[in-house]
């Protein structure tokens, strides 16, 4: 059951929190042994349903919340060993505003460490499976959200965006994720992996079910000083009329994608064709070097980021005399391609390196962006891929630049901070394939209207529960 349809259920009193929440928790403590989405169950979650208001706008949902967006008194790890043992004394904001609204916390899911990767397989605690096919990865970084709404051990779950990482596991698992505008949900208490590029954005099996967070979730906090004064009306947007509107298919960088790939760019074309829609190609000349300047600048950041983790503050602290030697102690725990991001981004904003490498990709940046604003004059909407290819076999990514290359579609909305939306759009010998549309900045209603649209016109086609539903 989509998450809209079990909270009208809820609201009739045909179900109770704590049934729903009950049903959830089983289901995970069966399947997801074999799965490897979750990272920590939320003990205390059927105390705290009896405690719901079925009258709350959210009653009864049970949401997945990757581990990198902390919850109070609930271990968040970010998929790290330097933060096992990390109990946050405070909740997101995001996390905050989904509970007042009567939504639990079902657990916390898997990911890479920190967020920095595409597969879930550099979570220092065990990789996840693809639902689809279990000795394929998830995608990541948020694989363990994608997968446990994928296999339906939550109805809905929240990821985090940083370079692709709400989009790119959503398309490998099938279902729908979207990367909202930079502001528009608050990044207070998402732990920082690249600040000017990180957003929360949600998970679901249904457009519906993603306007439900985010009418919950976004809007302005001014416990983030970058989150944006644009009040969300997801759900009103999607009971009103959609008018016919234009469409870019982008061209740029559709290097190499599988058969499949192109064949539901083609499909889905015909779909929203079929609905009145106008299909251009268009030009985005920057896009195929978006990747270059991402592996630039998100290390960057994340180097000075990750500089908290010295032992002082936060989490594991390493042994030794000195304050020195605890530093180095305590940073022995980070995995070798959080290393390899800490090192690298320490190198492109070194002096006498600055200007050639931070500098020139900043300087890119702005001019990926100019370039987007000037498509969105000529169409309403993009559309790519999400990903070239359908969710590869575990281990097969040892080199990290191969991996780095999966993102090569997703990277340039985190540029240029506008919002996209992957969604489910075909099949490749079994696997799930999502395609992606990107809207001008603030206009992330009109993704999900689109969105809807598709889905309604092909019948929920591209959705399919490989493991059975919960309810
Ligand atoms: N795969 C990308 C990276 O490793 C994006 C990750 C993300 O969005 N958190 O940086």
């Amino acid at each position: 059951m989509l998450a809209y349809e079990i909270r009208a259920k809820v609201a009739r009193g045909e179900v109770s929190p704590r049934e729903v929440a009950q049903v959830y928790l089983e289901r995970v403590r069966t399947l997801d042994p074999s799965l490897g989405a979750f990272l920590t169950l939320n003990e205390n979650l059927l105390e705290e349903a009896e405690g719901v208001d079925p009258g709350l706008p959210l009653a009864g949902l049970v949401v997945a919340v990757k581990d990198n967006i902390v919850t109070q008194g609930l271990r968040t790890t970010a998929g790290s060993r330097l933060l096992e043992n990390f109990i946050p004394p405070y909740e997101a904001t995001a996390v905050a505003r989904l509970k007042a609204m009567g939504a639990l916390v079902l657990g916390k899911t898997n990911l890479d460490e920190f967020g920095m990767g595409s597969s879930t397989e550099h979570s220092a605690f065990f990789p996840t499976r693809n639902p689809f096919d279990p000795g394929r990865v998830p995608g990541g970084s948020s694989g363990g959200s994608a997968a446990a709404v994928a296999a339906d051990l939550a109805p809905v779950a929240l990821g985090s965006d940083t370079g692709g990482s709400v989009r790119q596991p959503a398309a490998l698992c099938g279902v729908y994720g979207l990367k909202p505008t930079y502001g528009r949900v608050s990044r207070y208490g998402l732990i920082a992996y690249a600040s000017s590029l990180d957003q929360i954005g949600p998970m679901a099996r249904s457009v519906r079910d993603l306007a439900l967070l985010m009418d919950a979730m976004a809007g302005l906090d001014p416990l983030d000083a970058t989150s944006l004064d644009l009040p969300p009306r997801f759900q009103r947007a999607l009971a009103e009329p959609l008018p016919a509107l234009r469409l870019g298919l982008v061209r740029e960088g559709l290097w190499g994608n599988s058969p499949g790939v192109e064949r539901a760019l083609e499909e889905a074309l015909a779909v929203w064709q079929g609905l009145g829609f106008s299909v251009r190609e268009v030009s985005w000349p920057s896009l195929p070097l978006a990747l270059n300047a991402y592996y630039i600048l998100a290390p960057a950041e994340a180097s000075s980021n990750l500089a908290r983790y010295d032992g002082s503050l936060y989490g594991y602290r390493g042994e030794g005399e000195e304050g020195v030697q605890v530093v180095e102690a305590t940073r022995a725990r980070f995995g070798l391609e959080v290393k390899r991001r800490v090192l690298v981004g320490t190198f492109v904003l070194s002096s006498g390196y600055y200007e050639a490498y931070y500098g020139r990709a900043q300087a890119f940046r702005r001019r990926l962006k100019a370039e987007a604003r000037a498509l969105f004059a000529e169409v309403d909407l993009l559309l790519l891929p999400t990903t070239p290819h359908p969710a590869f076999p575990l281990g097969s990514r040892p080199d990290p630049l191969a991996m780095y290359r999966e993102d090569l579609y997703t990277v340039g909305a985190n540029l240029a901070g506008i919002p996209a939306l992957s969604f489910p759009a075909g099949w490749e010998e079994g696997l799930p394939l999502g395609l992606q549309l990107l809207a001008p900045w603030g206009e992330d209603e009109r993704l999900l209207r689109a969105a809807l649209a598709f889905e309604e016109a092909t019948d929920r086609a591209f959705l399919k529960a490989p493991l059975g539903e919960a309810l």
